[in-house]
């Protein structure tokens, strides 16, 4: 009988049909109101306040902020690159707040930083690639720790006048439209504070759930692999097992065929060979094995290899599964947003949040990027997309800004017209 294994910080081994069912839940992290006392500098003056003031640049208001405050608005680093926030003030409002804090995030950060808008991030600090050692294909950073990587970003983000700070955002509420220049979110954080936010853009990711076996949680992204392009060159030069779960096993194990000349196919849970697939995979030298596998052999902190429950062993020095990837979409199913199942073909590979290629969603003011709408999207890609994001909320906030601009402009010549009859 299968056994969970331990929980790690983002991924859950269970069963993947009661997952399905149960849809995510990573982000329903706390069911809090977000009536919750507003985020402000507890000075309460309007120095600290830039939005109160007009000012356009979130780089001038931030050092005004730093300046009457009395304390730090960044947070301080430690060695892991993870924000501490141990006294981060927040503004009431912000032009964009962005809810998770890996590629797609900060990508999207960086942009409408850049494009001199107030921006905030709230970042739990769990990217999905966290237990990897190095993030690969990751083009100028090859090889670059996870995070690290985030790191970097976030530094980049902040140097632009961005906030990030590390949390979880609990809950997000649509706002009544209050027309042009209104906020349309309130975002509301574990710890009870909320802000108001123009518009939102979720780059929560997804969580990866892996086959019931125990153990198996200890050793994801290290050697438990599922990503060739990630890993493949890693274990170039090793024995590859591939524990199958379910149709795309033989197609997996052809796969990284192309890395390795030594996969072996573990039948495990997932489908046997076609003859198609069975003479494929005998031309390329890839041995078969059938039986499930009821436990991994682990020594000196690797795989060495599975036992299979009828009491054979069998060596490898990694192994490669598929997870389901389920997108962390708690905080978009509170705005009225659903998962959708995604599959390709038969095979389904997760939960994701549906979005244009814009990553535009059907609820006005709200964009999603990276793993959340796309699972599958590599870092790089994940980033692409956060950057998209962010260059159509800035579009979005430049035409809301014309609005508020034309509203005022019709109401002076009003103004005017009226003094003239006068
Ligand atoms: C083991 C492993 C290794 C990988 N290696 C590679 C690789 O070498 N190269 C590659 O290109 N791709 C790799 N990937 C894929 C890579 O992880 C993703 O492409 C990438 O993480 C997607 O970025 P993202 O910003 O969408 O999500 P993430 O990086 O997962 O970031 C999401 C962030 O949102 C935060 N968050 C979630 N919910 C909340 C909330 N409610 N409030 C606040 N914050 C929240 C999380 O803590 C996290 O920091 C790997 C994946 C895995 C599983």
């Amino acid at each position: 009988m299968p056994v969970s294994a331990a929980r790690s910080a983002s991924v859950r081994s269970r069963r993947w049909r009661s997952a399905r069912r149960r849809g995510p839940t990573a982000s329903r992290t706390g069911e809090r109101s977000s009536s919750a006392t507003p985020a402000s500098c507890r000075s309460g003056k309007d120095a600290c306040h830039p939005e109160r003031l007009g000012a356009r640049s979130p780089r001038r208001g931030r050092e005004t902020a730093a300046r009457t405050c009395g304390g730090p608005v960044s947070a301080t680093r430690d060695v892991g690159g993870q924000p501490v926030g141990e006294h981060e003030e927040l503004r009431e409002q912000y032009d964009v707040v962005v809810v998770g804090g890996g590629a797609a995030g900060l990508a999207g950060a960086l942009t409408t930083a850049r494009a001199l808008r107030s921006t905030l991030v709230v970042d739990a600090g769990e990217p999905r690639n966290a237990p990897a050692d190095g993030v690969h294909n990751y083009l100028g950073r090859e090889g670059t720790g996870p995070r690290e990587l985030v790191a970097l970003g976030r530094a980049e983000v902040e140097a632009y006048g961005g906030q990030v700070v590390r949390g979880t955002a609990t809950t997000a509420e649509r706002l009544e439209d209050g027309g042009p220049g209104a906020p349309r979110f309130r975002v509301g954080l574990e710890d009870g504070r909320s802000v108001l936010a123009r518009r939102l853009l979720v780059t929560t990711g997804v969580e990866d759930v892996l086959p019931d076996l125990p153990g198996l949680a200890e050793r994801w992204g290290r050697d438990l692999l599922h990503c060739p392009f990630c890993h493949g060159r890693e274990v170039a030069d090793r024995v590859v097992g591939v524990l199958s779960v379910n149709a795309h096993g033989p197609d997996q194990a052809l796969m990284w065929r192309g890395w390795s000349e030594r996969v072996v196919l573990l039948q495990h849970t997932g489908a046997a060979p076609s003859a198609e697939q069975a003479e494929k995979l005998a031309a390329r030298g890839v041995e078969v094995v059938e039986g499930q596998v009821a436990a991994l052999d682990v020594a000196d902190d690797a795989i060495r290899g599975v036992r299979l429950a009828d009491g054979r062993a069998v060596a490898v020095d990694a192994l490669v599964t598929m997870s389901l990837a389920v997108a962390r979409g708690g905080l978009l199913a509170d705005l009225g947003l659903a998962t959708a199942e995604l599959a390709m073909g038969e095979l389904v590979l997760g939960e994701h949040v549906p979005a244009d290629p814009t990553g535009a969603t059907s609820v006005p003011g709200l964009w999603v990027a990276g793993n959340v709408t796309a699972p599958m999207a590599p870092v790089l890609t994940a980033a692409s997309a956060g950057m998209t994001a962010g260059s159509m909320i800035t579009k979005d906030l430049v035409d809301d800004d014309t609005a508020v601009a034309v509203a005022a402009h019709r109401g002076a010549l009003r103004l005017g017209r009226e003094r003239v009859t006068a």
